[in-house]
């Protein structure tokens, strides 16, 4: 494509696109960041003939990699044959069947019936609606409030918005909806106190990514999710797991919760299940809210999207998991973490700007600190200017900032370990400018 050509579609992109989550600011000054084309694995490319590493798999959700034609073969096949068709009023198609079969098969515990949506906002969103819904039908109305944790990420629909626990999300429309309650994340038993506190008869559901992701990657500790389902039992609060980015093999094993060793009464996903080829996620419920539902539902299930079971991204959701499994992908995720870890100990011993590092599964992250001991943080913070710096050199990375100054990672699930090198060499190289130029 001519130079010309790309400015044109830069300054319609200027004029007719609102980008989600976004500075309207740079994209005003500067357009677009990059116009992609085309993606091949761990690789994409913009109009400009660049090539970039995709550190991210987009928005953690690319995790077979780009450009497989497995995928665009079977969306065709499924298209051709049947792209949708509804499933209000008990309609159904055979690969939504397939589907929610197959993702209860991998499910752990008794998690074993599934709500379709098309994404993680609107599979939280279910979560949330779900168990207020399930109270009601339990003779237990008043249980409407839900509990989420801080710096927790749950998407940016009305519901996810509001157990969101990064404040910046909810501020954006400055109209909190009463009935969501936040937590330390890093204490269960302060989740025991706002229980008692708001009164376990009052609490629908407490909601908890296994691990964050857009918070900064942060891990809790081994036994942390053991004590909240005590709590969450002891209480009789549903536990929902967001399973959004850690689904789907991301962190070594099915799904994040696994690593924990108990299972939430429903899982939402998204992300994985499709890889990003189409827009595809879910609510998986246990079968004793399944047995309750089956049991005290009267009429109609008011709540419902016009895609939720769309057979196209289901079809394409089953060809997923299928490549995940028959390559050992989740394996591989585990492995690669590894390396991933140990690459990042090397650079912690590099550069004294590295304060903490973590890995989890392939979910990597690595703290900027000016001062080890104090963990004071730079000003201006170092991740943002070393995204800018990596992706002048081809790597795309993730920045946090909402109380850490924080690089994360979290590369397609096929990487490999020449790949993975590849990513840490142009990290080690921007970490030596940021040496040399910047701290
Ligand atoms: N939950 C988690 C943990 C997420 O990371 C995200 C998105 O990044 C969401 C929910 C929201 O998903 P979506 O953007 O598909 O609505």
């Amino acid at each position: 494509m001519t130079v010309q050509l790309v400015e044109q579609l830069k300054s319609l992109d200027q004029k007719h696109f609102l980008h989600p989550t976004s500075s309207i600011e740079e994209q005003q000054i500067y357009g677009p960041a990059a116009i992609f084309c085309e993606g091949k694995g761990i690789y994409l490319k913009d109009l400009g003939g660049k090539t970039y590493i995709d550190g991210m798999s987009s928005l953690w959700n690319v995790n077979i990699g780009h450009g497989r034609t497995e995928i665009a073969e079977v969306a065709k096949e499924q298209m051709e044959k049947l792209a949708f068709s509804s499933c209000f009023a008990t309609f159904s198609n055979e690969p939504a069947i397939k589907l929610a079969a197959k993702i209860a098969q991998m499910a752990p515990g008794d998690l074993n019936t599934v709500f379709f949506t098309s994404g993680g906002s609107e599979s939280n969103d279910t979560a949330i609606k779900l168990a207020r819904h399930y109270w009601i039908l339990k003779g237990q109305p008043n249980r409407q409030k839900i509990i989420s944790r801080t710096l927790s990420y749950h998407g940016v629909a009305f519901g996810s918005t509001n157990a969101t626990g990064i404040e910046g999300f909810r501020k954006f429309t400055n109209s909190p909806a009463p009935d969501f309650y936040y937590v330390n994340k890093d204490s269960a038993a302060e989740l025991r106190k706002l229980i008692l506190e708001l009164g376990p008869e009052n609490v629908a559901a407490f909601i908890s990514e296994p691990v964050q992701g857009a918070g900064g990657v942060n891990v809790p500790k081994p036994d942390y999710f053991k004590e909240v389902r005590e709590i969450c039992d002891e209480y009789g609060v549903l536990f929902i797991a967001d399973e959004v980015i850690t689904g789907f093999g991301r962190t070594g094993k099915n799904f994040g919760i696994e690593h924990f060793g108990v299972v939430p009464d429903m899982m939402t996903f998204a992300k994985g299940v499709s890889s990003g080829y189409v827009q595809l996620g879910g609510v998986l419920i246990s079968e004793k809210i399944h047995r309750d539902l089956c049991a005290l539902s009267k009429g109609i299930l008011m709540h419902g999207y016009t895609y939720s079971g769309h057979a196209l991204a289901c079809a394409v959701g089953l060809k997923n998991i299928e490549i995940i499994e028959r390559e050992g992908l989740v394996q591989n995720a585990k492995e690669m973490g590894e390396e991933m870890l140990k690459g990042f100990q090397a650079l912690q011993k590099k550069y004294d700007f590295i304060g903490k590092v973590r890995t989890f599964g392939l979910l990597g992250a690595i703290e900027f600190v000016k001062n080890r001991e104090t963990g004071e943080r730079f000003d201006p913070l170092l991740s943002p200017i070393a995204v800018k710096e990596m992706v002048k050199r081809g790597l795309i990375l993730r920045t946090v900032t909402y109380d850490q100054d924080t690089l994360v990672f979290s590369p397609p699930l096929i990487i490999t370990k020449d790949e993975l090198n590849d990513i840490l060499r142009i990290v080690d190289e921007t970490l030596a400018y940021l040496q040399n130029e910047v701290v």
